[in-house]
């Protein structure tokens, strides 16, 4: 299979390959679980993929900037993740050895620890768990609560840490007395009404109060996760002066904090790990999805003072996947010899203002934000009008009379670039400037639009991109290319993705009711007259 842009739109399906593809559907729905998620929202039935195209049982093809949920560093089957793992094969080396000490296994480490941030690297422990982001996180929780002997979580509002017990709890869908949420600075819907670098303070601030106060009712906590850029949570960078703030807090205090770069590793973000963007060193890293290669790996990273639980804290059978190991070894030394992370924060930011363009476009494109090529549009119905959603930031008052394209002063979504909390806000004399709540109050984003942000994800798979939704409230459009994107690829999914969201817009589910900001343009065509969407 070769890629190439143009292949991505072609392929109508035989009528025996429609029918195989129809039957495989209509069999997955007999008979998987209700609980089945992509599938829903993706009716393909992937048989083959190289890079960034996956080409369906039906005969189309697709540029799938969904990636596995963002584990794909270089997109499908790469060239070295084949050859890693067929090396494996061909050695005659054993596919599963528990925790057993192996060559790849120490090639892997070897590779890991020589990317972690400074102070990490030279000190580092790892854990290998079983296969899933979410058993890593419930093993950093393990680790923690063993280290200091205490038993509270904190956690941020808009959190998503994997389905397990503990990490479920830390995302915030399960009540559980022994994790404490706190406020994660974002700009569009700031819960402070301010957005940028004082809602980034307040924040903060928020954190501090509840770390000191004996009468917070929050005992110091066992360890504090974050994600350095929410993902599920629709794609909500943290600005870099507030994670050293959190750091500074956290280690003033002696609460482990933990890093949750499952989504965010690799390169991602633009940097090797995300954290790397503030020079935050975390005490335990959670990593897991591109490690692997796009196979099933979590590992748990953490400092070696921190290393005090005992033998079986935490165990699982597969944690010897061999294939896994090569495929991650492979990834890892890719990303860093071809300066990736540099190639995504480039290219991510060129996306990132053609999106914004598409936002100022079209008033149901709320906001778009990200970092590196972790991308995210927020739809938002532009007939509810400002006043009605939850609090909104500088961004939205800025935007108030498009009612569009939400970038305020401090960054939406790039708030790492720009001074952090109690630096932009201060006049130059060190006095922090009163916060102007008054002149905010009122000013709400529209509320989010879930209906219009499936209507787009549908008309991006009418035109053969896959995209992915997030957010609190699945209103976000999210782009996780691979690393490996090129500029001609990158073009043509932001044409795809514009032409949908122009769809979209002029449709009544985008409020447009015919209406765009743009005159109306033809609409390419779709890989096959009955598409998949
Ligand atoms: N943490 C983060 C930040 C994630 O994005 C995810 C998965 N989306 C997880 C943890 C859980 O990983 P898994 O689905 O492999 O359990």
């Amino acid at each position: 299979m070769t890629e190439s842009v143009e292949a991505a739109h072609e392929g109508c399906a035989s009528g025996d390959a429609r029918l195989l593809h129809d039957g495989i559907l209509r069999r997955q729905s007999a008979r998987e679980s209700a609980a089945r998620t992509y599938a829903r929202a993706l009716p393909i039935v992937p048989v083959r993929a190289r890079g960034l195209t996956i080409e369906g049982a039906d005969g189309r093809r697709y540029l799938d900037c969904l990636s596995g949920a963002g584990t794909l560093a270089l997109g499908h089957n790469h060239p070295v993740v084949l050859e890693a793992v067929r090396g494996v094969l061909d050695s005659g080396a054993p596919l599963l050895a528990l925790d057993l000490a192996t060559p790849v296994k120490d090639a892997f480490v070897t590779e890991l620890f020589r990317t972690l941030p400074p102070g990490l690297g030279e000190r580092a422990r790892v854990q290998f768990c079983g296969p899933a982001g979410t058993d890593a996180v419930e093993a950093a929780f393990k680790l923690v609560r063993a280290a200091t002997g205490r038993t509270g979580i904190m956690a941020f509002a808009g959190a998503y840490h994997g389905m397990t017990d503990g990490a479920l709890a830390a995302s915030g869908h399960a009540p559980d007395v022994r994790v404490t949420r706190l406020p994660y600075p974002q700009d569009y819907r700031c819960p402070f009404g301010v957005g940028g670098p004082r809602g980034a303070e307040l924040a903060s601030r928020w954190a501090e109060s509840v770390l000191d106060d004996p009468k917070s009712g929050v005992p110091l906590p066992a360890g504090m996760i974050l994600e350095p850029v929410q993902g599920e949570g629709g794609v909500l960078p943290a600005p870099d002066a507030w994670m050293r703030r959190i750091r500074q807090l956290t280690e003033e205090r002696s609460v482990p904090l933990i890093a949750d770069e499952v989504q965010t590793g690799v390169g991602r973000t633009g940097a090797f790990w995300a954290v790397d963007h503030s020079g935050v060193t975390p005490d335990v890293m959670v990593l897991s999805k591109a490690i692997g290669g796009s196979l099933p790996l979590a590992v748990v990273v953490y400092r070696d003072d921190l290393d005090v639980w005992p033998p079986g804290a935490h165990a699982g059978t597969f944690r010897g996947n061999q294939l896994a190991m090569a495929a991650g070894t492979a990834t890892l030394a890719y990303v860093r010899e071809n300066r990736l992370a540099e190639r995504a924060a480039t290219l991510g930011a060129r996306m990132l203002s053609r999106l914004r363009e598409l936002s100022s476009q079209h008033p149901c494109v709320g906001d778009v934000r990200g970092r590196g090529l972790m991308l995210g549009l927020e739809l938002v119905d532009p007939e509810a009008g400002a006043g009605a959603g939850t609090a909104a930031g500088a961004g939205a008052e800025a935007n108030a009379d498009t009612g569009a394209g939400a970038v305020p002063e401090g960054g939406s979504g790039m708030g790492a670039e720009t001074t952090g909390p109690g630096e932009a806000s201060a006049p130059g004399d060190g006095t922090a400037r009163p916060i102007a709540l008054s002149a905010d109050h009122g000013r709400r984003p529209p509320p989010a639009a879930p209906e219009i942000a499936a209507a787009v994800q549908r008309e991006c798979l009418r035109r053969g991109l896959i995209v992915e939704l997030g957010g609190r409230h699945a209103s976000v459009v999210r782009l996780l290319p691979p690393l490996t994107l090129t500029d001609e690829q990158s073009a043509a999914v932001l044409d795809r993705l514009a032409d949908a969201v122009e769809t979209v817009a002029r449709s009544d589910t985008g409020r447009g009711g015919g209406r765009s900001r743009l005159p109306g343009r033809q609409l390419p065509p779709t890989g096959c007259p009955d598409g998949a969407g």
